[in-house]
């Protein structure tokens, strides 16, 4: 079964290398969208992480035709 969502829920901790779970409540309705911030809390260091949702094209934005 494929993830929903377009973001990880656990990441790794740059700072000591340990798990960091994601604080941010994810629901199946409303999946984050590009430019969200997700929090994480290590669980070693207890640092938290603030994670852009990059856009799901990795690169690319094209202007919204509804802004012209
Ligand atoms: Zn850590």
């Amino acid at each position: 079964m494929t993830d929903p969502f377009p973001v990880e829920r656990n990441i790794v901790c740059v700072d000591c290398g340990g798990t960091c779970h994601l604080l941010t409540y994810l629901d199946d309705e409303t999946p984050p969208a590009p430019g969200d911030v997700l929090a994480y809390r290590c669980e070693d260091c207890l640092d938290r992480w603030d994670v852009v949702v990059p856009d799901e094209a990795g690169g690319d934005t094209d202007l919204d035709p509804l802004s012209r």
